[in-house]
């Protein structure tokens, strides 16, 4: 199966009334496909997209379930191989549209089977696109993907790489689907074929992504509708079908999209806790001063749907001399009485230049004991993939890990385009 060069179903849109978005290219200089890709739309977009070159509405739904079933479940990449769709009517999809995902420009594999894809995606000129990462994390039993929602990030946690990056737009739904389907191309993870030789995969007999954590750049709930319809194409159970309790989506705390989360999309929650006061959780979390830890804790309450079997999964990042001892550990428990909550302790993941250290794994040892006496069990996340700077927080696109110098001589190749 080939992969088409580069697809994309839309043009990115900013983020709605979000008054810290920063919007550092103009929309309309993004370098739109000639032919958009039909990945990550609804159906009923699909539908209006068949309606808009001809196809009859009578016909529109078998279509729709047919092109459906092809991309989702057998992972076409083209329309040729539809064979149940006569030629007429694959070669009018093929003159209007294409099934292509973000081209994948760079996969590096890590000592532990972790992968990670550096994805291109159209930028304000083809000599200037931009880029996202994508982490695949494998295990005996399942293999998670870790998924962007934006190019880079706006908020600025100071212990986060992806929260350095200067350039921010919002992913489209076909660009976070496209992901997940670039991974599961990347992986031969398609009815039929076999894992790439020597990829770590689970080997339960199933299939290779069973799980999605929205953990990569960005923060999804300032990229709230986009995130909404791709992860809604993804639970779908007669296409990708990964339930949406193998769904986690990581907040740093956008509130007010908090109780939408629960409401339009279902999904499992993480949030991305990491203090007990605000005064600290000022710091490291920037947007606790627009939304305190206590407003947090209050939508969390309130998330639809909890249960001892569905519970908040709380993301606290060890911070050596920051955030570690045991009187904020006693706090965190006592902090959380009273929610059906996971702790998730993760090891910092240092990145270069940053001014914060890993916790001493004693010291992380003594934390976890306090919380797992307080009833969580295994609290400590295992950092994966630090070798290829795969780990949670180390994401950052290529292009902004160029020197000034490179990047200055990028945008005067641009100017000449
Ligand atoms: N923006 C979302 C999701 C992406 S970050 C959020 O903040 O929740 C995914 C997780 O990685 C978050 O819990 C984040 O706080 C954590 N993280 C960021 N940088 C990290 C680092 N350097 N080491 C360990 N975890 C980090
Ligand atoms: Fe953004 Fe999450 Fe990183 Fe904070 S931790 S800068 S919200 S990606």
């Amino acid at each position: 199966m080939t992969t088409p060069d580069l697809g994309l179903s839309a043009r990115a849109a900013p983020a709605a009334g979000i008054d810290s978005f920063i919007e550092k290219t103009p929309l309309e200089r993004y370098v739109a496909p000639e032919r958009p890709s039909l990945v990550g739309l609804s159906r009923a977009a699909l539908a209006e997209a068949f309606g808009s070159i001809g196809i009859p509405e009578r016909e529109r739904r078998m279509r729709v379930q047919q092109v459906w079933h092809w991309l989702y479940v057998r992972g076409a990449a083209c329309f040729d191989v539809m064979t149940s769709i006569s030629k007429e009517v694959r070669s009018l999809l093929d003159r209007h549209f294409t099934l292509a995902r973000p081209e994948v420009v760079a996969e590096q594999v890590s000592v532990d089977g972790t992968r990670k894809w550096l994805l291109r995606l159209p930028g304000e000129t083809a000599a200037r696109p931009h880029e996202v990462e994508c982490v695949y994390i494998p295990d005996t039993e399942r293999g998670t993907l870790c998924v962007s929602s934006q190019v880079g990030c706006t908020l600025n946690c100071t212990f986060c790489h992806t929260g350095t990056q200067r350039l921010v737009r919002n992913l489209t739904p076909g660009e976070i689907v496209g992901q997940v389907m670039a991974a599961r191309d990347r992986l031969d993870d398609w009815p039929g074929q076999n894992p790439p030789l020597g990829a770590i995969v689970p080997t339960n007999g199933g299939r290779f992504v069973t799980n999605i954590v929205m953990m990569g750049m960005g923060e999804p709930l300032y990229n709230f509708e986009a995130v909404r319809d791709a992860l809604l194409v993804v639970a779908d159970g007669d296409g990708i079908g990964i339930s949406k309790r193998k769904i986690t989506l990581s907040t740093s705390g956008v509130v007010p999209n908090i109780a939408r989360t629960g409401a339009e999309i279902g999904v499992m929650l993480a949030v991305s806790l990491h203090a007990v006061r605000d005064d600290l959780r000022d710091t490291l979390v920037p947007l606790n001063r627009k939304y305190p830890i206590k407003d947090l804790l209050e939508a969390c309450r309130n998330y639809p749907g909890l249960s001892n079997a569905r519970r908040i999964t709380f993301e606290y990042v060890m911070l050596k001399g920051i955030n570690d001892s045991l009187a904020d550990a006693k706090a965190l428990v006592r902090l959380l009485k009273g929610i059906p909550a996971k702790i998730n302790l993760i090891p910092f993941n240092p990145w270069p230049g940053t001014v914060y250290e890993c916790s001493d794994w004693e010291q992380i040892e003594k934390f976890s004991e306090v919380v797992f006496n307080a009833g969580y069990a295994s609290p400590v996340r295992t950092p994966r993939g630090r070798d290829i700077l795969a780990a949670c927080g180390q994401l950052k696109s290529a292009t902004e890990k160029l020197s000034a110098r490179e990047r200055l001589a990028l945008r005067a190749m641009a100017m000449t385009d």
